[in-house]
């Protein structure tokens, strides 16, 4: 008798030149038939798209479309950020460029406590949101799109050295998944975070329609 044949796994080109976000999307979606290739990978010129819509969602849908109509092959893009309650929701979809083009993670970082520093004591109040959209060019009108978010607050000092972004500033607290300790984002292990993150609920949110599409 042969074994029962597994799926074949498909092929999907993550839309992201940010490897911590291409790790921890293997991570999140590593039970599902398919192999997440980076840019790098699928494509020999580099593909560069303006992120300049209003929200995540839509800079999440543009990225998807740019990259699966570029290649020819489905992609998936995440775009993603945090927002600040006491800035009025910033950096929000500015997130990665937050202290000037090409700013670094301690740039950004920096910046952002100095702003919160100069507002005085209150609410440090915070949440990361994701958004990940699936965009198969063979179904281009009917993209897979679905969010992801986590509930903190905003460190006074950068602790941690795992994850990236603004892991180091941000602590999780909600829904029981407040640490005890206090501890950043950039201070919990890989498993830790993918239990709270906005990324892990987006992908926890994404895996049903993409068992659909998958066919399995
Ligand atoms: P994007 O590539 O335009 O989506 O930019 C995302 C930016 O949001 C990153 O550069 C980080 O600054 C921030 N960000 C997104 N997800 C995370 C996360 O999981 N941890 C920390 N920062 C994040």
């Amino acid at each position: 008798m042969s074994a029962p044949s597994l799926p074949a796994r498909r092929t999907i080109v993550v839309a992201t030149g940010n490897r911590h976000k291409l790790r921890e999307l293997r991570q999140l979606f590593a039970d599902l038939p398919v192999e997440l290739v980076s840019m790098a990978d699928a494509s020999r010129a580099p593909i560069h798209v303006v992120e300049d819509e209003a929200t995540f969602e839509g800079n999440a849908r543009k990225k998807a479309k740019a990259i699966a109509d570029a290649l020819a092959m489905p992609a998936l893009a995440d775009d993603s950020g945090l927002e600040v309650d006491a800035l009025d929701g910033a950096p929000g979809v500015r997130s990665a460029r937050f202290a000037g083009e090409g700013a670094t993670d301690a740039e950004n970082n920096r910046k952002l406590l100095a702003e919160l520093d100069a507002l005085g004591p209150g609410s440090r109040t915070a949440r990361f949101h994701c958004v990940l959209v699936l965009h198969d060019p063979i179904a281009p009108e009917a993209p897979l799109v679905a969010h992801g978010r986590c509930e903190g607050e905003i460190t006074a000092n950068a602790r941690g050295a795992h994850g990236f972004g603004y892991d180091p500033i941000f602590i999780v607290r909600e829904g029981g998944a407040e640490t005890g300790l206090a501890r950043t984002m950039a201070e919990l292990g890989d498993a830790e975070k993918n239990a709270v993150s906005h990324r892990s609920k987006a992908a926890r949110a994404l895996a049903p329609l993409l068992r659909r599409w998958l066919g399995v």
